[in-house]
């Protein structure tokens, strides 16, 4: 514990063992563990400010858990698999002191000094700062294949997957900006890129639209809805209904990029953190500061734009310095 510790009368500290439903008190506790929760995790520790990461039951690690090779992050020239990443960073954190449970935060109450959150096993975390790296999903198709085949041509990510798909065929289902630019960015890689819109008009702003419009490697199947995804091991197809008539069509491909959006995860803390129009966190310009004092939010549950690890974890680290910042100049 750190002279910023909020000394609690009967509060152990976040790693005595105590029976749920008792209070540990700790200076911070980070919801969530992708690169934003980690990296703060990491910044927090070495600052001696002992956090405890609620890091999710089956979604610790965040969206790269569920990524194969990463890429594009610095410092991997060969390339490193996404699980292997986020274990890294775990364990870097846990070095320098920081406690991660691998159970789901339940309820949080961010509203007055000292902080509760509460987990899935009933441990109740005191502290003066949160720090919320609740991450965003992606918006799911909703079909049966759509997760058996998920890492087997099935992505979410043309940044993190598209060069696996060099010389294939694939399609991207959607119609905003998202699909838009996974669409034209997958043209790098893939023989034929199909982009696949339930009505006969993009939502995507109108400069991205011309510029896919102008991309021959670009064909386009309006009115048309993905129904099923086909193959046994991989990828190998998929069924296209039409929207306005129901009639169905296959259409052999190797990959499926689905960018239907995303939804920051915020059920948590909802009803008391500002949210802007589309439910992101509202945080302070250049900073990670909430509307509530000693909260702060970092990563994709603020970023509409960018959603990359890399910047995800510049974040986690911002919203660690902020949370220090204000601890150490608290009355
Ligand atoms: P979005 O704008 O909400 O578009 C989602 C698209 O997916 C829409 O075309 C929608 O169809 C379609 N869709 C939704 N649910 C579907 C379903 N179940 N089946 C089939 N299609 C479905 O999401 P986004 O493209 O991720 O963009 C989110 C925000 O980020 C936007 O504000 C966007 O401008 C911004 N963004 C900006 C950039 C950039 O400027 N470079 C890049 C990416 C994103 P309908 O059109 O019929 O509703």
């Amino acid at each position: 514990m750190t002279d910023n510790f909020i000394q609690l009368p009967s509060i152990p500290p976040a790693g005595a063992a105590v029976p749920a439903g008792e209070p540990r008190g700790c200076d911070v506790v980070i919801v969530g563990s992708g690169p934003s929760g980690y990296t703060a995790a990491i910044y927090t520790a070495r600052a001696g400010l002992a956090p405890v990461v609620v890091a999710g039951e089956v979604t610790a690690g965040g969206a790269l858990m569920t990524t194969t090779e990463v890429e594009n992050f610095p410092g991997f020239p060969d390339g490193v698999e996404g699980a292997d990443l986020m274990e890294a960073m775990r364990r870097q954190a846990e070095k320098f002191g920081a406690t991660v449970l691998f159970e789901d935060a339940v309820t949080a109450d961010l509203a007055g000094p000292v902080k509760v959150v509460t987990t899935a096993s009933g441990t109740v975390l005191h502290a003066p700062a949160v720090i919320l790296g609740t991450g965003s999903a992606y918006r799911r198709l909703g079909l049966p294949e759509e997760d058996r085949l998920s890492g087997r041509g099935v992505s979410w990510c043309a940044t993190c997957d598209g060069a696996f798909f060099r010389n294939r065929s694939v399609v991207v289902v959607g119609g905003g900006d998202s699909a838009v630019e996974e669409a034209t960015f997958l043209t790098r890689f893939a023989s034929k890129v199909t982009l696949v819109h339930r009505r006969d008009q993009l939502r995507a702003s109108l400069v991205m639209a011309n510029r896919a419009a102008a991309d021959p490697k670009l064909e386009f199947a309006w009115n048309s809805q993905v129904v099923a995804i086909g193959g046994q091991e991989k990828v190998t197809s998929v069924t296209l209904a039409d929207t306005t008539t129901g009639a169905t069509r296959e259409l052999a491909v190797d990959g499926v990029f689905v960018a239907i959006g995303h939804d920051p995860r915020t059920d948590l803390f909802a009803d008391q953190v500002d949210l802007d129009d589309d439910g992101y966190v509202r945080v302070a310009p250049h900073g990670t500061q909430t509307n509530l004092p000693g909260v702060f939010a970092c990563g994709d549950v603020v970023d509409h734009t960018y959603r990359q690890a890399i910047t995800a974890a510049g974040s986690g680290c911002a919203a660690a310095l902020d949370a220090q910042h204000y601890l150490a100049n608290r009355a």
